[in-house]
């Protein structure tokens, strides 16, 4: 089945070039040019994955993923520009999936584009998965024991809960305030300094070479991203 991906985007422009590159892919498109429209065909058209630029002339693209998220998990990739840092971080805590910004590749949006696929199809499967195979780490979330190289490492509950957590997010990026709110709980302080400590330590025991990860990828004033592949 050809997946429907929304577009919601004001600049006609980007959306061409985009339904463009997608209808040659296989995607079926539906696109709007202001958050109304946008949020009237999430709701007629039961789109796959939603594309969602923030700067529209009626609304703030935070406030359609509120109000989509209320009502379904469906991927939501933000598109933004450079200006638009601070949205896109509180557009990733509103529950966005990933985001790009502009000007982007389209190499780079269908990379994103597949890992909201496979994250459809991991969540319909419902199949648990207890062990995490990738390159040489594997993780087995029931026994609570990872290795590198087949060779046991030892981590500290936080550094396990960060991994598991990196896992199951893999291939899209994930923001320090979810990261504290998953790992420490609401309403308790894992602020970015000590997120980053926890995640050297992680590094230096899963990465060969910490300096330059495999698995764990720093998304700079955003978070991080498990490798997907
Ligand atoms: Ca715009």
């Amino acid at each position: 089945m050809n997946k429907k991906i929304l577009i919601i985007e004001d600049d006609n422009k980007i959306v061409s070039f985009m339904s463009m590159a997608l209808k040659a892919k296989g995607y079926s498109i539906v696109s709007a040019r202001n958050g109304n429209d946008g949020i009237l065909y999430f709701c007629t058209e039961n789109p796959d994955i939603i594309l969602l630029d923030l700067g529209l002339p009626d609304m703030d693209g935070s406030e359609i993923i509120s109000q989509v998220r209320n009502v379904s998990e469906i991927p939501v990739i933000i598109v933004s520009a450079r200006e638009q840092e601070s949205d896109k971080i509180a557009a990733l805590d509103a529950g966005a999936n990933d985001y790009v910004t502009k000007p982007f590749s389209m190499g780079e949006l269908l990379a994103r584009i597949r890992v909201m696929e496979r994250l459809i199809e991991r969540e319909s499967t419902h199949v648990p998965e207890s062990v995490y195979k990738l390159d040489y780490l594997t993780v087995d979330s029931e026994k609570h024991r990872v290795y590198v190289d087949d060779e046991e490492i030892h981590l500290t509950p936080i550094e396990f809960k960060l991994l598991l957590l990196l896992i199951a997010n893999r291939g899209k990026v994930i923001t320090h305030s979810q990261i504290s709110k998953e790992v420490w709980g609401y309403g308790e302080t894992g602020d970015s300094k000590s997120i980053r400590v926890f995640m050297a330590s992680l590094r230096r025991k899963i990465e060969k070479d910490s300096s330059n990860p495999r698995f764990i990828l720093t998304e700079i004033g955003v978070g991080y991203r498990f490798a997907d592949e």
